[in-house]
């Protein structure tokens, strides 16, 4: 499908989309920023903080037409930090799970606070929504309903949005590219639990992300991620159990595949491995954690 992707037949002209003007390696052609509804409109993921996409969101509206709401799928930047001057612009109530740490687990919160861990990248520590949607808690714009589904692993606070068959999967599930999953706001665990939620959603038709193209056969794209990252970790456990590692030496030895611009990028998702083995008892480390940190196996 085309980069330049506008209100398919497929979504019935309900949803129209705005590409940002933010590409890059971690971004694709730049964040996908999404119109839902006609007349009263909510607006998915304001992207970055720029006069240039905000005046394109604006644009996209009909005469008459109005946003009502903001909808976030996470707090990272690329998606979040436009916020603030959309609502300026609307009067429009902003909503999300919460701030940028709402949803951890306890493990990672205490990981956390304990620091060291690095990561962090591309957080909007400064998001905090008018009013937090709950898990599966229903938001209704004009005559349509959208359904906040609580989804964490690339970020904690990151929520998938239901519009019947549809769904906006944010960060969680694309299809140009797996998800970073950087603790402590990644979380592996998480992470494979959202797909298995996603999963068992039979009906969809219809993935639209936060980055890249709709994807046009969600469950098998779902089944392929939660594939790839469970034969990482078996790639990682049989890598451990040759002898201790860090994240660093085992994404170098493991992503050969990868632009070296990436290597960091992989790091964090080993790393986020890692601490999902630790938490399961399958890994053990000395010391307080760190991004340096060696770990063996158990
Ligand atoms: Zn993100």
């Amino acid at each position: 499908m085309e980069g330049d992707w506008s209100a398919p037949a497929a979504t019935d002209g309900q949803v129209r989309h705005v590409q940002a003007p933010n590409p890059g390696p971690m971004t694709f052609r730049g964040t996908n920023t999404y119109l839902v509804g006609r007349g009263t409109v909510a607006v998915i993921d304001p992207g970055p903080d720029s006069a240039a996409h905000r005046a394109a969101i604006l644009s996209a509206l009909d005469p008459g037409e109005r946003i009502a709401t903001i909808l976030v799928t996470h707090a990272h930047v690329d998606h979040s930090a436009g916020v603030p001057a959309l609502k300026a612009a609307t009067g429009a109530e902003v909503l999300a799970y919460g701030d940028a740490t709402a949803g951890r687990s306890a493990f990672m919160a205490a990981l956390a606070a304990a620091g060291g861990l690095d990561g962090g990248e591309g957080v909007d520590a400064g998001f905090a929504p008018d009013r937090c949607l709950a898990d599966d808690e229903t938001v209704a714009v004009g005559d349509l309903h959208l359904t906040a589904l609580h989804t964490p692993g690339h970020m904690a606070n990151h929520l998938s949005f239901a519009l019947g068959d549809i769904v906006f999967t944010g960060d969680l599930v694309m299809g140009w590219s797996t998800s970073l999953v950087s603790p402590p706001d990644g979380d592996l665990g998480d992470f494979l639990r959202a797909l298995d939620r996603l999963a068992a959603r039979t009906g969809d038709r219809l993935y639209l992300p936060g980055h890249g193209d709709p994807v046009s056969d969600p469950a098998a794209r779902v089944a392929e991620l939660a594939a790839h990252r469970r034969a990482r970790q078996a790639q990682i456990e049989a890598a451990l159990a040759e002898g201790p590692g860090t994240a660093a030496a085992l994404a170098a030895r493991l992503y050969t595949d990868v632009p070296p611009a990436l290597l960091p990028a992989a790091t964090r998702n080993v790393l986020a491995h890692l601490l999902e083995m630790l938490r399961q008892n399958r890994a053990a480390c000395d010391g307080p954690l760190s991004a340096a940190t060696s770990f063996r196996a158990l």
